[in-house]
């Protein structure tokens, strides 16, 4: 650790309601002597309302580079910079990542202080398992892209979360139905911890339906908590997946399953409700 070089803390802020504002993100901000955030003009607000009057810098996707090399300057001359994104806590999903390394490359010293993340936010009211899970952040904004990411997720036993736009959220189930089925457990959670905050845990399908027939669940902010798949044994593997798809162009359904079942050795009823997905998918 250098002894002479500044500390990069990196402060989660809030992700709808202020009062999740930690006493010590409120200190280590007004106590460092430069604010890196990802967009200025936005966390100016925050810091108003709290009185933070530090000066900022812009840090964000665009300008990561010069942005870094000005920042890590600071440090190794000593001063203390502080790292916020424009809500929840940096670097999960949001720009940071080559700063922190950067900064532990130049043995500066980084001191993380914990707050919110809508990530970690979501999980803890989903009614899913939360001893394993996988973070998977954005799915890809192009449908051939997603579907090729969910079929990557089809033997995932881990609880698996996603964090999802308003605009794709209706093609986000859409696609996760296809290709996880319509059975699988999810939460959808909703303007966390902001007025219109909703989570709705239920069947892949009902979500997409309760989407599709009132409009306003589908504006604000998502996460997408679903469930893992059940233990291997008891689901199709990708290889009878794949055995299944052939079968499944020349022979009806049933008859699809069964042979299926001989040739991979697998339980003909998960077979036979893995065809029943891969056909409404074709
Ligand atoms: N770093 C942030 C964090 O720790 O929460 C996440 C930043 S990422 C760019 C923004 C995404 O996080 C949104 O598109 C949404 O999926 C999720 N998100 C952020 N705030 C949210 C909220 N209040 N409710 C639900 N999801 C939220």
């Amino acid at each position: 650790m250098s002894i002479d070089s500044g500390t990069l803390y990196i402060v989660a802020t809030p992700i709808g309601n202020l009062e999740d504002f930690s006493l010590r993100a409120a200190r280590i901000l007004k106590e460092v002597d430069l604010i890196a955030a990802e967009d200025t003009r936005h966390s100016k607000k925050l810091l108003e309302h709290f009185g933070i009057n530090t000066p900022m810098r812009s840090y964000h996707d665009f300008n990561q580079v010069k942005a870094e090399a000005i920042l890590v300057e600071q440090l190794l001359a000593g001063h203390n910079v502080a790292l916020i994104s424009d809500a929840g806590t940096p670097l999960i999903s949001d720009p940071g990542y080559g700063l922190v390394k950067t900064a532990h490359e130049r043995h500066i010293r980084v001191v993380p202080v914990p707050g919110p993340s809508a990530l970690i936010s979501a999980l803890s009211a989903a009614g899913l398992p939360t001893d394993r899970f996988v973070f998977e952040g954005f799915a890809p904004e192009k449908k051939a892209a997603r579907l090729k990411r969910f079929k990557t997720l089809i033997n995932e036993e881990r609880t698996i979360i996603f964090f999802e736009t308003p605009h794709r959220i209706a093609d986000f189930l859409e696609d996760a139905i296809a290709v996880l089925g319509p059975e699988r457990i999810a939460t959808l959670a909703r303007e966390l911890t902001k007025m219109y905050e909703t989570i709705r845990r239920d069947r892949l399908q009902m979500l997409y339906e309760g989407l599709l027939e009132n409009q306003q669940q589908g504006k604000g902010e998502f996460v997408i908590v679903m469930e893992g798949a059940g233990p291997a044994g008891e689901r199709p593997s990708l290889v009878s997946d794949q055995v299944l798809s052939v079968l499944l162009e020349e022979l009806p359904l049933k008859q699809a399953a069964r042979l299926a079942a001989r040739i991979t050795g697998e339980k003909k009823n998960a077979l036979y409700q893995r065809a029943l997905e891969l056909g409404e998918k074709s």
